[in-house]
């Protein structure tokens, strides 16, 4: 528990995406015979960022898509699979946080669930600021590690600039902000754990599990998943956290859920 902390999550829009992307789910993404005919199904992905401030520094979990997507996002075709329309002006990262009073350089800590292009798209936003920007070790290996300008969904161009510090399995890293290793998605995914006075303990999963229905139970995998047998472990290690202290689960990309978050700067999390 730790006083004087406060979360404000920082929704930044939408995607626009095949739910069979985020879940793979009999009689949903998946179509029965009597169903073959119908048209794929389209669906929001909504991306967020959240904001810990501590006494003890403040820190950015995550930095959702760039306004460049269209170009930057080119090269993989993820541009066309998961296009960044459904934003207006005010939710850009950048737009969110300057209604916030705050410029990138007034952040003490970027903290990365992991690198995907949805994540780590407004990374370049704290090149040459202070900001510390961490990630988890086998992430960082993996995403400066892959041949060409992109593998999957890490694009090369959201992070290869930048200098990261690295953490090392789970960590407390703050008073009351804890770091969780939720690998499958991918090898280094994590999730961030905020214990607070007043509303208590809140997870922010990423895209260890990108919406409720993914959490089930039973839990519901998705198309892009590193290693299946890793992203169950973690659903359920999340959910063993989760029930002993009671705790809020925030999801990825959950568009019911969204609507539910108390939006910053008026509502933030004490
Ligand atoms: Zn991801």
């Amino acid at each position: 528990m730790a006083s004087g902390t406060t979360v404000s999550i920082l929704p930044c829009g939408a995607m626009s995406t095949d739910i069979t992307w985020l879940l793979l789910a009999p009689g949903r993404a998946m179509r029965t015979r009597q169903t073959k005919d119908q048209p794929a199904e389209w669906i929001d992905c909504p991306t967020h960022a959240v904001l810990v401030d501590t006494p003890d520094g403040r820190l950015l979990w995550d930095t959702s898509c760039p306004r460049d997507w269209e170009e930057r996002w080119a090269p993989t075709g993820l541009q066309d699979f998961f296009p960044y329309d459904k934003v207006s002006e005010e939710e850009y990262l950048d737009s969110r946080l300057k209604a916030l009073g705050l410029a990138p350089g007034d952040i003490d800590y970027v903290v990365f669930s992991h690198l995907h292009f949805d994540h780590a798209g407004n990374a370049n936003l704290f090149k040459n600021t202070d900001a510390k920007l961490i990630c988890s070790d086998v992430e960082k290996e993996y995403a400066f590690g892959i041949d060409g300008p992109f593998a999957g969904a890490h694009l090369r161009a959201d992070y290869e600039d930048l200098e990261f510090d690295t953490v090392s399995g789970d960590v407390d890293f703050l008073p009351g902000v804890s770091f969780i290793q939720t690998p499958g998605h991918t090898v280094g995914s994590m999730s961030m754990r905020v214990d607070l006075p007043d509303t208590g303990t809140m997870i922010f999963t990423a895209d260890a599990v990108y919406r409720g229905e993914s959490y089930g139970p039973p839990p519901v995998p998705a198309s892009i998943v590193n290693n299946l047998e890793q992203w169950f472990a973690s659903v359920e290690k999340l959910r063993g956290i989760a029930e002993e202290s009671d705790a809020t689960l925030i999801f990825g990309h959950d568009p019911e859920q969204t609507k539910t978050f108390r939006m910053a700067p008026e509502g933030t999390y004490t």
